[in-house]
């Protein structure tokens, strides 16, 4: 597979059945938990550790301590209250005396633990009858007769398991074959011996050592920033050679300053800039007037005014005669952007066509013949304007609107593209930096964060479910005022079936009842796209007062009417999936709501935040501080990679590091020829895009 002779496999790629003491039943298990090879396994790795190194006797033991012990289980058994709670009860021994633990509420404890278990137990220790102790952590080390791993003053690192395969199995498992698996590490070191010393990395082998067999927290952590590094580091090193091949490409066009649309442009505006398109449209300019190929991001929340914006970039790639194109994720959108142009660049010279697969065969020929004539020097459409078969007369700017389903690949298409066109993509989901440099670090950032003056906030409030009642009233006070409004029943992938019957059924009894007298539409994920697309535009057109819809409304739609949207269930959401729909309201002159029903209580806490902020880079730092990279956008759509042991908010440092010697490296070696071990990782996480690497 390899096509480097000089990457060798070392025999961490032989099936995990070779390993010491795993069979054929036990392979399987190994195989539940993802683990195939024995690099799976060297790599499967702690999810927490126990501290055994505050181990006390039960003897000394005292009232009113936090303390952990590791005991055998002498007794057991679960007693009913008075109140009808029914409690685990555990007596437990080691070498120095015994003492009862108590589990309330927790009678099944009894199936799991047995008698003759070696547990390690922390908890308080109060006064009750004697001495008991109140477990807030238990971990089972050993069943009756079991090797017992009693040495204290280490950590007992505790690991992912599966049924038929519990914890402690596995960690025997890994403590059997680790200086093996070990020895395998070493010969796949992935950085330069340089490179680690200048980080003050640990080598790969000693990394995992530290993860596996820590002799503390600390060092446990070392060894995970090391391995985290190797992940931030190889998908650095593939953004970096994305933008360096991007670059290379570029025969060099310039646009540099003309003005003969810009200027009168410029004039037309009903409005003056702000501060901050200033800026982004000075760092754009930059990009457009050098022979450097723009590849930028441009980030701003709804109605930041990134359109205005990039319209500025489009004339002035067409003031030189090139054709620029701006790309929407769905027809819809594309509509409403080729409207949108077309107003506001009524009174010049200049034609914006729009070409989607929703015209008809002879509108679209026509399409087809303007655009390639080079006559349309302006195009909107979606994302098939590029991928197919549209020929551009001299195409030299690509914006792409709502880049979230517009990926690295993508992107890495448009710049094979013959024409090598400028690139900028348009983003209303703020992001923090340090997800942005890793979803998106082959581009140049450029961030919209200040709002046009004038625009009010959307009023945002947290409403008992109890007050639902009033919640439907002002909806239909609104409706009758003349608004329409948004009723979100947001889904959770993992039940959509469940919570899908559930918003039918909410808009069945809001048509019927609630809402009789109102008109009611209703869209969600299951539907075709046609389908919704018909219910979108109903909506848009005001032939539909309230919409109930299940998945996020389409990014970008601009119903400038609705005024009030009410969120069912907030609390299962993110800030940012929030804000992202809150800004479907306010975006008319009318002062808009956002109501968000939600019981009381912690998870609801968070949702404060939301209500007093409408700073989407702020929502979205929350989000990562709270909920972590996975969850930041409703997982699966949100491309973030899958790391396992890099942390976007705890390693930003991490991050910023990889992406510098990421770029170094490869400035010295494009080819990586004389770094085989860095070939070796991206080998490894990421076979599919070595062509990157390729040699000659
Ligand atoms: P975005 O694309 O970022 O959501 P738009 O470019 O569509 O935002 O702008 C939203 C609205 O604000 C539009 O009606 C636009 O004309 C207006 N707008 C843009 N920039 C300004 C500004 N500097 N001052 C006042 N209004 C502005
Ligand atoms: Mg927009």
């Amino acid at each position: 597979m390899s096509t480097d002779p000089r990457v060798t496999y070392s025999d961490l790629d032989r099936p995990a059945r070779f390993l010491k003491g795993v069979g054929p039943r036990r392979a399987d298990l190994l195989g539940k938990l993802g683990l195939v090879t024995a690099r799976d396994v060297l790599f499967h790795t702690p999810h927490r550790y126990e501290d055994a190194s505050t181990v006390r006797p039960i003897r000394a033991l005292e009232t009113g301590m936090d303390a952990t012990v590791v005991a055998r289980v002498v007794s057991k058994g679960v007693l009913p209250t008075r109140k009808g709670l029914r409690i685990f009860q555990a007596v437990l021994r080691d070498g120095s005396g015994m003492i009862e633990c108590a589990w309330p509420g927790q009678p099944f404890l009894d199936r799991t633990i047995r008698r003759g278990d070696l547990l390690l137990v922390s908890g308080h220790v109060r006064f009750f009858h004697g001495k008991q102790l109140q477990p807030r952590e238990h971990t089972l080390l050993a069943r009756e007769g079991e090797e017992a791993e009693e040495e204290g003053g280490a950590l007992f690192p505790v690991y992912p398991a599966t049924e038929g395969l519990p914890h402690r199995q596995v960690r025997k498992l890994i403590a059997d074959n680790l200086d093996d698996l070990l020895e395998g590490a070493r010969a796949e070191e992935s950085l330069p011996a340089e490179l680690r010393e200048r980080l003050g990395l640990p080598s790969l082998g000693r990394a995992l050592e530290q993860v596996h067999r820590p002799t503390s927290l600390e060092e446990a952590e070392a060894g995970r920033r090391r391995l985290a590094f190797d992940e931030l580091f190889a998908l650095q090193l593939l953004h970096a050679q994305t933008r360096r091949l991007a670059d290379a490409e570029r025969p060099g066009i310039a646009f540099p300053r003309d003005g003969r649309l810009v200027e009168p442009f410029y004039r037309s505006l009903p409005f003056t800039l702000t501060a901050a398109q200033r800026r982004v449209l000075k760092e754009i300019g930059e990009d457009m007037e050098s022979e450097r190929r723009m590849n930028r991001l441009l980030q701003g929340d709804v109605g930041a005014g990134k359109t205005v914006v990039a319209l500025f970039a489009m004339l002035r790639a067409a003031e030189h005669g090139y054709q620029a194109a701006l790309m929407a994720p769905t027809e819809l959108l594309a509509e409403q952007h080729a409207r949108t142009l077309g107003s506001m660049l009524a009174d010049l010279p200049v034609e914006v066509r729009l070409l989607t697969g929703a015209m008809g065969a002879r509108e679209r020929r026509e399409a087809h013949a303007v655009i390639a004539s080079g006559a349309a020097r302006l195009v909107v459409g979606t994302h098939a304007l590029i991928a197919g078969v549209t020929d551009f007369h001299r195409l030299g700017l690509v914006v792409v609107d709502e880049q979230h389903r517009f990926g690295v690949r993508q992107r890495l298409e448009l710049a094979e593209r013959g024409d090598h066109p400028d690139v900028l993509v348009m983003s209303a989901t703020p992001i923090p930096r340090s997800l942005a440099l890793t979803l998106y670090g082959d581009l140049d950032v450029s961030r919209l964060d200040e709002r046009p003056p004038g625009r009010r906030r959307v009023r945002t409030v947290l409403r008992h479910p109890a007050d639902r009642t009033g919640v439907h009233d002002f909806v239909r006070q609104q409706v009758v005022a003349g608004r329409q409004a948004y009723l979100i029943y947001p889904l959770v992938e993992e039940s959509e079936k469940v919570e899908l019957a559930a918003a039918t059924a909410a808009w069945e009894q809001l048509r019927g009842e609630v809402f009789s007298t109102l008109r009611v539409g209703l869209v969600h994920g299951q539907l075709s796209a046609d389908e919704k697309d018909a219910t979108m535009r109903a909506f848009a057109a005001g032939a539909i007062d309230v919409l109930v819809a299940t998945t996020v409304v389409e990014v970008g739609i601009d119903v400038q009417n609705a005024s009030v949207m009410v969120i069912e269930h907030p609390e299962r959401f993110g800030l940012s999936q929030l804000h992202q729909l809150r800004g479907r309201v306010g975006r008319g002159g009318e002062q808009s709501y956002c109501i968000l029903i939600a019981p009381g209580g912690p998870a609801v806490e968070r949702l404060r935040i939301f209500t007093a902020t409408d700073d989407g880079f702020r929502l979205a730092e929350e989000d990562l501080r709270l909920r972590g990279q996975g969850d930041l956008f409703g997982s699966r759509q949100s491309g973030v990679p899958a790391f396992r042991f890099a942390d976007l908010q705890r390693d930003e440092d991490l991050l910023a590091r990889a992406r510098e010697e990421a770029r170094r490296l490869l400035a010295a070696d494009p080819r990586l020829a004389s770094n085989p071990e860095v070939r070796g990782l991206l080998e490894r996480r990421h076979a599919d895009r070595l062509k990157l690497f390729a040699v000659g």
